[in-house]
């Protein structure tokens, strides 16, 4: 694989860019943005004055872009332009139904397709220690491996294509929820009086252990450093918690799951945007719920 194209370089897209870029691949470079692409040139991006620019002669087209409604209407455009076999990669978080709508449309022109959906937020894709959470055949796989490790440190192909989106749906309702009830978890501690950095001793080294608590602890001055030591500032922000769990919800109602806890994270976080909130990092849902 040779030539990349990447759509979208904004927090994530233009970290994963630089990696590929210090790897000696060649990236050709678009995003609405234009000083977006601008700032990569110093790193040797290609630039690409218009979307179509970046369907010349490229092996690999990855987009990192903010919801399902863009990628879709970026793969409308370029796809009639790019050679049979051409793998596009979506790395966005975008819902179920959209990314398997992508496959359909990449296959039906003979183009390979994967949906790697990321974990490990703007500190992960600098570091290139990205998980990528991936959907789709195994040859686009196996092609798509070496730039993976390059971006990244893990990537699991959890089934076919739209599998990375549902995993990582499933993995951000998770977190949420955990989020609340670390939150809830400290805040009795505090009103019956524990000293909450004994507490943390106690959570992070017993039964309730959990990453939410042993590596982003949401109590300022308790547990490792963390965006509660930082004024809240993201970090992974309430903004984006809701866009990932307003996705979660739409599966939840499309598969007629029981979901009451992931609905009710949901609703919390909403109250949060609601509230002008949304810019804080999501683990400042602890104090909210006060
Ligand atoms: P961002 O807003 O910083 O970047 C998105 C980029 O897409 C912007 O530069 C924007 O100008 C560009 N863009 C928008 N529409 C476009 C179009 N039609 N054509 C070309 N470019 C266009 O967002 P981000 O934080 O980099 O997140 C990107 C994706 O990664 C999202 O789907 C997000 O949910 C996901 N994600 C983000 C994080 C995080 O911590 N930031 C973590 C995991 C996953």
């Amino acid at each position: 694989m040779k030539r990349i194209g990447f759509v979208g370089l904004g927090n994530m897209g233009s970290k994963m860019v630089i990696n590929l870029l210090q790897a000696n691949y060649e990236v050709i470079g678009y995003d609405i943005n234009e000083k977006f692409i601008d700032k990569l040139i110093p790193n040797g991006i290609h630039k690409a004055s218009s979307l179509n620019d970046i369907t010349d002669d490229v092996d690999v087209i990855i987009t990192m872009l903010p919801n399902g409604e863009v990628v879709k209407k970026v793969f409308e455009t370029i796809i009639g332009k790019l050679k049979p076999d051409t793998l596009l990669t979506d790395c966005s978080t975008i819902d179920v139904q959209t990314a398997k709508d992508l496959h359909k449309m990449c296959s039906d022109k003979n183009l390979l397709s994967l949906d790697a959906p990321v974990s490990g937020g703007v500190g992960g894709a600098e570091k290139g220690t990205l998980t990528f959470i991936v959907g789709g055949n195994e040859k686009a796989y196996n092609l798509m491996l070496p730039l993976f490790e390059v971006m990244g440190k893990k990537s699991v192909l959890c089934g076919p294509a739209s599998s990375g989106q549902a995993a990582k749906a499933c993995n951000n309702m998770l977190l949420a929820t955990t989020m609340i009830g670390v939150g809830e978890a400290f805040n009795l501690g505090e009103n019956l009086g524990l000293d909450l950095k004994k507490l943390f001793d106690v959570l992070s080294t017993s039964t309730g252990n959990c990453w939410a608590i042993n590596t982003y602890c949401p109590i300022e001055g308790v547990g490792p450093n963390s965006p509660a030591d930082n004024n809240f500032q993201p970090g992974f922000s309430v903004n984006l918690m809701l866009k990932d769990l307003t996705i979660a919800l739409k599966a939840i109602k499309d598969t007629n799951t029981l979901a009451p806890f992931g609905t009710k994270s949901q609703k919390n976080f909403k109250r949060m945007v609601d509230d002008k909130k949304g810019e804080l990092d999501f683990s400042a849902i602890v104090n909210f719920n006060k």
